[in-house]
């Protein structure tokens, strides 16, 4: 199967009431990890790849891991651009096979993210390609930062509205109190903004920062419109924690693959778990 647009699941994910997960792809070892995990779950998926990621893989062979992933599995495979930039880099990746590419304008003013998102919908949906928007501040969300601080940087529903209207996005990521990274406090997910929202647009809304998250909150989110959910930290997590356990017990190791394998079994847990948390089981 080739790689396919978000549209091939969201829709469905949203009217059924489950959310797709975006795992990040970060070597070879992250997609296998993640291919093998929805494999067992036959569930669909998005490869999130950041720029970062892409800088590290290069282009060609992040292109080529996914599409011998979407090619083996058989699964409905999105590879999509992670808080794209700017319209030159989501070109870029959709001239070079991404089937999906998100636009982070969150921190340009209000209207000139929408104008900027609009013509990368335009060029993405005339070749196929889903995209995914953003709204709001994510992430940045540190401990000692103060309730109003924390609230401001919060998506407007009147605006996320508007945002979608006026754009067309695929996808609506919204800031709704997650953050990226491991929470160091409590979580606190405004679930009052993902109704308002999601309940006058038809497509999904996304959360960023699902890592850490606990489960009733994921599956509350999930019934409040959440149709993706990104993760990366977790799977960072259990394989480095996974490495650093094995190189700590012996340091005669030299071969990669007796601490890769292992790394890679770890990860394959994790997206097993959190497929099963999101409903998306036997969705593909
Ligand atoms: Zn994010």
């Amino acid at each position: 199967m080739p790689l396919v647009s978000m549209n091939e699941f969201l829709p469905k994910a949203k009217a059924n009431r489950f959310a797709v997960g975006q795992f990040n792809m970060n070597n070879l070892e992250f997609a296998q990890a993640i291919t093998e995990a929805a494999m067992e779950e036959k569930s669909p998926f998005i490869f999130g790849v950041s720029e970062g990621a892409l800088k590290y893989m290069g282009i060609e062979y992040t292109v080529a891991i996914a599409e011998a992933a979407a090619k083996k599995s058989g699964l409905p495979i999105a590879l999509h651009l992670d808080h794209g930039s700017n319209f030159d880099i989501a070109m870029k990746c959709i001239r070079a096979g991404f089937s999906s590419v998100m636009f982070d304008g969150s921190h340009h003013p209000f209207e000139e993210n929408i104008r900027l998102t609009k013509e990368i919908v335009k060029a993405a949906h005339a070749m196929g390609v889903s995209v995914e928007g953003e709204l709001g501040t994510i992430g940045g969300v540190e401990d000692d930062l103060s309730v109003d601080e924390a609230d401001a940087a919060l998506a407007k529903p009147e605006e996320a509205i508007r945002f979608y209207e006026e754009t067309g996005v695929d996808a609506l990521a919204i800031a709704v109190g997650t953050a990226h990274g491991m929470y160091k406090g409590e979580v606190k997910i405004h679930y009052d903004i993902i109704e308002a929202v999601a309940s006058k647009i038809p497509v999904p809304i996304v959360l960023h920062g699902g890592s850490g998250v606990p489960d009733d909150m994921i599956r509350k989110s999930i019934q409040c419109g959440v149709g993706k959910i990104n993760v990366n930290t977790e799977n960072q997590v259990a394989c480095t924690k996974t490495i650093r356990e094995i190189l700590g017990k012996d340091e005669n190791v030299i071969d990669p693959r007796k601490y890769l394998a292992p790394a890679r079994t770890a990860m394959k847990e994790v997206v097993k778990e959190k497929i099963r948390l999101f409903g998306s089981s036997n969705q593909a």
